[in-house]
């Protein structure tokens, strides 16, 4: 049985910064919190209430109610007990089954509002760029000081300025050949359902209030046809890319796993360290992960084990990236003849074909 942390209590209290309020700076607060530790949230645009949809798998699950938030998520989550998994000719592939309430789809933003909703007011600094000047001695500059602190959590996400800086033997954002794309549209759907082709992802899930989270993805010259490249795909693909407005759209990059995530007081997580290509639905679920880790490293008094902290995430991130890179010719062939792996999918046992899945999302705290 999970259980929750309590918030501990502490006379002086050791202090940490989190540059970037994402879903792993964000957890990462509510986590330290819990620790007994006083947080700040640096995050550089006007709001963390923002983005698309978002699947949250049963290891991400299992970080928000050590968080004490699961039930506000689920409160705004949709459950997803099973999605089909399609050819864009409409044959099925698989169904990727789960068991009730371990699997969730819901508005990215309310996923961050209910993180926030763990923090006190003021924890969270919009519209506040931080710089890392120090990382041997957590030295954070930002609203025009510099500020001392026993741990900075750089969360800043795939384009790091931090890792940029002080990790550069880490490497930078490598081009995944891939555009995606993101909206919610107004209009309910039935099923979730998820559709590889040529060249290309889509995925339909059903969220809460009678909306849909679209996403999708292409690669090679499909990038250039932007959603036409989608046309003559099977129903209800082309309708409900024709109830988009304007999608968010990104050109994907990654970065290589960091070996060696912690640099004196300065800790590197989440996207930050591991950003990985979307197609496990898991960046956001190692993210919280690494939040719920780090703080189990932290001690109420002050001290971070860096040193436990990377034997226990380093190899975690680097075979699930490794997973979601093998996963791009299989979800998205470059072409029709390149889709046989989806052939041999289509005829083995869904178990066996979703085993490694569930391997990564069986993940559970201590
Ligand atoms: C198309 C797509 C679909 C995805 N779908 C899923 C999914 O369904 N499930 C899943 O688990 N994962 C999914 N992911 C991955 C997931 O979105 C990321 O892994 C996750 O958001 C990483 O969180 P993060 O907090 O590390 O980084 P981010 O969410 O990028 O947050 C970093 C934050 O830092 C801020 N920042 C940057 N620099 C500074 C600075 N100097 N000062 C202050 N603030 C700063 C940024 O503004 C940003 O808010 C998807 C990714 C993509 C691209």
């Amino acid at each position: 049985m999970m259980t929750q942390w309590e918030t501990m209590p502490s006379l002086t209290r050791p202090r940490a910064a989190v540059v970037g309020g994402g879903i792993c700076g964000l957890a990462a607060a509510v986590a330290l919190t819990r620790r007994g530790w006083d947080v700040v949230v640096f995050e550089e645009t006007p709001s963390v209430v923002v983005g698309a949809g978002i699947t949250i798998w049963s290891n991400g699950i299992a970080v928000l109610t050590v968080l004490g938030v699961a039930d506000g998520v689920r409160a705004l989550a949709n459950d997803m007990p099973r999605v089909r998994i399609l050819q864009s000719s409409g044959r099925e592939l698989m169904r990727q089954c789960s068991a009730p309430g371990e699997m969730l789809a819901l508005h990215r933003r309310d996923l961050n509002a209910a993180l926030v909703d763990g923090l006190d007011d003021g924890v969270v600094r919009p519209a506040t760029r931080a710089t890392v000047v120090d990382v041997r001695r957590g030295i954070v500059a930002a609203d025009g000081r510099e500020e001392s602190f026993n741990l900075v959590v750089a969360a800043d996400g795939v384009h790091s300025q931090t890792r940029l800086q002080w990790w550069p033997e880490a490497g930078g954002e490598r081009d995944c050949g891939i555009r995606a794309w993101r909206a919610v549209v107004d209009g309910a759907t039935d099923e979730a359902i998820n559709v590889w082709g040529s060249s290309g992802e889509c995925g339909i899930l059903p969220l809460p209030g009678d909306t849909t989270y679209v996403f999708g993805a292409s690669r090679g010259r499909a990038r250039e046809k932007g959603l036409a490249h989608f046309d003559g795909w099977i129903e209800p693909v082309p309708a409900m890319l024709a109830a988009i407005g304007e999608p968010i759209v990104h050109d994907l990059t990654e970065l290589a796993p960091v070996r060696s995530p912690v640099k004196g007081r300065t800790v590197l997580v989440g996207d930050a360290a591991h950003a990985m290509r979307p197609h496990l639905g898991q960046g956001a679920g190692l993210s919280l992960e690494d939040a719920v880790v780090l703080a189990q490293h932290c001690t109420s008094s002050g001290e971070f084990d860096g040193v436990g902290f990377t034997a226990a995430r380093r190899r975690r991130w680097a075979t699930v990236a490794w997973m979601a890179r093998r996963a791009t010719p299989m979800m998205m062939p470059a072409n029709r003849f390149a889709g046989l792996p989806q052939t041999f999918a289509s005829i083995l046992p869904d178990r066996m074909m979703l085993s490694l899945t569930d391997r990564i999302a069986s993940w559970r705290p201590n």
